[in-house]
């Protein structure tokens, strides 16, 4: 058999057939399914004759989003090969750290990171493939993507089993160094099949807003990058499996993304919520026609309540929607939107069968329905371990069930509330604080923009709460105010003792999570 199913190839091999439709949009070059096809079949090729890359060999992508970043994907996994995606936010340390871990051996990456990987890729023999780099005066050892992909070769044959290994996906590392999550093809695809019946579940509860849906071609706007979760599984493999339209973005700017939604029609917008946020608050918003899209949402981190209610005023027709998911669940997990989202706004979804949630103590028993706990699930998305870390894997995959971590519970209609991080906590003079809460409370004044709730070091107490807030612009923020506002809402112990006033957005890594460790540094060096 070739490409049996379930597996990634079976997907790509539908692209061929797509022939003209369009496939991807980046800047001013828009490609094929079948121009996709073509260069997946000659990057393909190029692996097995000119790299020697045969089944389980890990072949690394590190790129910002381009076009062929999924070029790469495919071809990489249509051989039987695992495609490890290195985040691009990466320092060159980071990078090396990927390759060594994952023991790849080739790299396709930009110019950008052909220039950072290149003592490391000399280090670890790791062939590069360069992408856009410009002819003639390009880094000795470097292999020019122009010159060793030839569109007109097929994809050579080759066996991949359901079981195999597909993919390496790097954790975004909030709670620690990030790990490689590895998953099969069945898993890939299982969580991509699942993200469409999802979509066909919703529809079939609300048939109201699947005609607002269905009045245009759907076509999704990437925001994200490809090289997480989001980004290259829920986004691009559910484009790429339904053949539906992406418009790429190199970076993020809500300018240039209300630019493209109208200019492309674009009908899913999928990215953390403060990209919702940053559509809305922009001085392009009133001024651009966004009447294409019928979801506005994402997931990935924790989203303000009042943004759901927003965004469901604020689009024509546009339904706020949010995803829980994380890189060991494939980005697939409970998913509210539309009429439940603005009834429920607090929490992410129901679930769904392909994916089961218990609530759990910390003996790993279930607890009473609606009552606190760890989230765990269970189902054909999840990976199988992270790649080189026996310990790691077993501390996360008990019995088949992942632990997610993350801490919430679970209501009497099935309504998945993630309420904290296992690890996202102060511990103050004994009292366990949650940031999760006490920046719901932050979120409610009215002159916050963006706020992260954190512990520092204090002499007497261990740590002491802390809050960044970023105020709307033009918006007086004072801290006793603020201080007051959350007084009103919250137990004194967690009221924040210092409160920070930032003039910019607060630094996050490229999955959008703020990035917490760097403003306790930052905080406890200021004394
Ligand atoms: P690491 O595992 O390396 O510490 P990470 O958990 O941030 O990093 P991801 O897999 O990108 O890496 O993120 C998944 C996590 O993001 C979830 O476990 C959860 O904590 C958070 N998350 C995702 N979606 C939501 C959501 N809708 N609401 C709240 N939190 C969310
Ligand atoms: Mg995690």
């Amino acid at each position: 058999f070739t490409h049996a199913p379930p597996s990634l190839g079976a997907i790509f091999s539908t692209w061929a057939g797509r022939g003209d439709a369009l496939f991807l949009v980046y800047e001013d070059e828009r490609l094929s399914f079948a121009e996709v096809a073509a260069r997946v079949g000659g990057l393909g090729a190029a692996l097995v004759d000119r790299y020697g890359v045969g089944p389980g060999d890990r072949v690394a992508i590190a790129m910002r989003n381009l076009p062929e970043w999924v070029v790469a994907f495919a071809a990489i996994t249509s051989v039987g090969a695992v495609a490890v995606s290195l985040n691009g936010w990466w320092t060159a340390d980071e990078l090396e750290y990927g390759l060594e871990d994952s023991g790849a051996r080739v790299l396709v990456a930009d110019p950008e990171r052909v220039a950072r990987t290149r003592d490391a890729a000399a280090r670890l023999d790791v062939a590069t493939i360069g992408v856009r780099l410009p002819a003639g005066d390009h880094p000795e050892g470097v292999d020019r993507w122009e010159d060793v992909v030839d569109p007109s070769l097929p994809l050579p044959p080759v066996d991949v089993a359901p079981d195999d290994d597909a993919t390496i996906l790097y954790t975004s590392g909030t709670t620690g160094r990030p790990k490689g999550a590895v998953s099969t093809h069945r898993a890939v695809v299982h969580a991509v099949m699942s993200f469409g019946a999802r979509a066909a579940v919703q529809r079939l509860r609300r048939p109201e807003e699947a005609e607002a849906a269905a009045a245009l071609p759907p076509c999704f706007i990437l925001v994200v990058p490809l090289f997480h979760v989001t980004g290259g599984v829920a986004v691009m493999l559910t484009c790429a499996a339904s053949g539906t339209k992406l418009v790429m973005m190199h970076k993020w700017s809500p300018e240039r993304a209300l630019e493209l939604i109208e200019r492309e029609q674009v009908t899913n917008f999928v990215g953390v919520p403060t990209q919702s946020w940053d559509l809305m608050e922009s001085p392009e918003f009133a001024a651009r026609d966004t009447s294409s899209l019928v979801s506005v949402g994402g997931g990935g981190a924790p989203s303000p309540p009042a943004l759901v209610a927003r965004v469901a005023d604020g689009f024509a027709r546009g339904r706020p929607s949010i995803g829980y998911g994380m890189t060991e669940t494939n980005a697939f997990g409970p998913q509210n939107s539309g009429v439940d989202y603005v009834s429920h706004p607090t929490s992410t979804g129901r679930s769904l069968p392909t994916l089961l949630v218990e609530v759990r103590d910390p003996d790993g028993v279930e607890v009473p329905t609606g009552e606190q706990g760890e989230i765990w699930f269970k189902g054909p998305s999840l990976i199988r371990g992270y790649w080189n870390r026996p310990e790691a894997t077993a501390e996360a995959l008990v019995d088949g069930w992942l632990r997610t971590g993350d801490v919430g519970r679970v209501d009497e209609d099935g309504f998945v509330y993630v309420e904290d991080r296992a690890k996202d906590l102060v511990l103050r003079a004994g009292e366990n604080v949650s940031c999760a809460e006490v920046e719901a409370a932050v979120y409610e004044h009215p002159a916050v923009y963006e706020a992260a709730v954190f512990g520092v070091p204090h002499e007497r107490l261990g740590e002491e709460v802390a809050v960044a807030v970023l105020p709307k612009e033009g918006l007086p923020l004072d801290a006793d105010e603020l201080r007051a506002h959350v007084a009103d809402r919250l137990a004194a112990f967690k009221v924040p003792s210092r409160v920070v006033v930032v003039g910019e957005r607060l630094p996050r890594n490229a999955a959008g999570k703020i990035l917490k460790r760097e403003l306790r540094d930052q905080v406890a060096a200021s004394g």
